[in-house]
């Protein structure tokens, strides 16, 4: 069996995956089909996206994406689609993150939320072959009442969705806003797991902090990479903290945070035995898949099948799943 082949049939945890960023091509046709049914805009609106290379351009396509997903009807299609594209990759545990957003006249964050757990519930049905949980995400940029807001909503509909809404993820823009570590903790206490993007940009007084704070997981953490000067003393502390990093090989490169894949931050962190999983991040801003990400890191790294297997395995670990549902994935992948 070629490496494409195994990594497709080897059987995955993905625990790192915005849910906006996620969304296929197909998937943003049909709901700007839905939204605009006279219109043939679609392929410019795509084209644009293939030309975003930057870190900044990027950010922009989670813009086109969000003006698509203004209603919860949109928001319920979008993550069934996201889903049933996750189970066709051999994803087997699927942990999506989104910001809950209210649209005046449209949607409520209530009902933004209530949206993706109707598309979580139907998928359970449908496809049961993948289990899936919701982070709820605060995002930088949107300041600290916003944030303040998702994570009121975040322990709420933890009381009443509990097996679907199992943590928090601090995302958004990197360059804006802060980590908002009081209502993480308030989070934390509540009950709700924390998932972090920590060191997407250099600044070294705020990694410290959340590392400080111990998050269950890290994203991404580019910029505590033992290569980068002045880094040693960061990369020594993440190693000694033992938090699991979620690892976008894919989306670092495109967003030019990491010069190659070669160079990428896994091959640091894995030598080391830290524990770390693979994640698309944004497999439709990407063009990606979890598989391809394997592939990828079997053929970078030298890694082969039974790396991988133990990899995906490993991964099981860091899952904000119940220890039950854990036994039951990890009998999957073994
Ligand atoms: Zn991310």
């Amino acid at each position: 069996m070629n490496l494409e082949t195994f990594c497709q049939s080897l059987p995955k945890v993905e625990l790192h995956a915005h849910l906006n960023g996620s969304l296929s091509t197909d998937t943003l046709k049909k709901l700007y089909k839905m939204q605009n049914p006279d219109s043939d805009e679609v392929e410019n609106l795509l084209t644009d996206m293939k030309s975003f290379s930057s870190l900044g351009e990027c950010f922009k396509v989670f813009d086109i994406a969000h003006s698509l997903t203004i209603t919860p009807e949109a928001v319920f299609h979008c993550t069934y689609d996201t889903i049933k594209e996750f189970r066709d990759d051999g994803v087997i545990y699927l942990e999506l993150r989104s910001t809950p957003r209210a649209v005046h006249g449209k949607m409520t964050k209530e009902e933004y939320v209530e949206a993706i757990v109707k598309a979580f519930e139907a998928c359970k049905t449908d496809f049961p072959s993948i289990l899936v949980k919701l982070l709820i995400s605060i995002n930088r940029k949107q300041g600290y009442k916003a944030a303040e807001e998702n994570i009121n909503l975040a322990i709420n509909f933890l009381k009443k969705y509990s097996q679907y809404i199992v943590g928090l993820d601090l995302s958004g823009d990197p360059m804006t806003g802060d980590a908002f570590l009081e209502l993480l903790r308030k989070a934390r206490t509540a009950g709700l797991k924390i998932a972090a993007h920590c060191a997407e940009i250099s600044n070294e007084m705020e990694t410290i902090d959340i590392l400080e704070f111990k998050p269950d997981r890290l994203g991404h953490c580019t910029c505590i990479h033992p290569t980068l000067q002045g880094s040693d003393k960061l990369f020594q502390m993440l190693l000694d903290s033992r938090i699991p990093v979620e690892l976008c090989l894919t989306s670092n490169v495109q967003c030019k945070t990491v010069p190659t894949y070669e160079a990428h931050q896994f091959k640091y962190l894995y030598e080391a035995g830290h524990p770390v999983c693979l994640a698309t991040d944004d497999k439709g801003v990407f063009r990606t898949s979890l598989s391809r990400e394997y592939q990828i890191a079997g053929s970078t790294f030298g890694l082969g099948p039974e790396e991988l297997r133990e990899l995906s395995s490993s991964s099981v670990q860091y899952a904000f799943a119940s220890e039950h549902e854990k036994q039951v994935l990890l009998s999957k992948i073994k």
